[in-house]
């Protein structure tokens, strides 16, 4: 059982501040022990980290990068905000990108960008078709654009590179 909630965010700023994470906002990554980034996506399609309660093994817990990222730098998010992706992609949680927004702006920012319901049956967000060929069907039915993953991993190996 995986256990989310705002406490979880407190042990991940532990484990920051103990050194067995690292961050770096302005690639917007979270590296492990091992120095490896984390880069694992939840069903939604954002990097979530999940880690075992260091007071309590049994116990898994997770958090979201954007969030572990946002917070590293600005302190505890407040209850009433989220994090919001700038430009529309969940996965780019560079510092320059998330931002601390209201639920209800969060929404209207969705719908604008078209990562909520409003988004295109037949295209992606860039345009390009969801031909069989070039999509990939997540488990829960969620579309991800192949032309726009070979795009991301481009510009991710260009950061890793820099
Ligand atoms: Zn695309």
């Amino acid at each position: 059982m995986t256990k989310a909630n705002a406490s979880n965010y407190l042990l991940a700023a532990d484990l920051v501040e103990a050194g067995a994470w690292r961050v770096d906002p302005a690639l917007g990554l979270v590296y492990g022990k091992k120095g490896n980034p984390f880069r694992r996506t939840n069903t939604w399609g954002y990097i979530q980290i999940k880690f075992r309660d260091p007071g309590d093994w049994r116990t898994e817990r997770a958090v979201l990068a954007h969030r572990v990222i946002w917070e590293s730098v600005h302190g505890p998010l407040a209850d009433h905000l989220t994090i919001n992706h700038i430009n529309g992609n969940k996965q780019d949680n560079r510092l320059v990108n998330i931002e601390a927004v209201t639920l209800a702006e969060n929404v209207r920012h969705a719908f604008a960008t078209g990562l909520s319901v409003g988004r295109s049956p037949t295209h992606c967000k860039h345009g390009h078709a969801y031909t069989p060929e070039n999509t990939r069907v997540l488990p829960r039915g969620d579309r991800v654009c192949r032309a726009c993953a070979v795009i991301r991993n481009r510009k991710y190996r260009a950061l890793a590179r820099a």
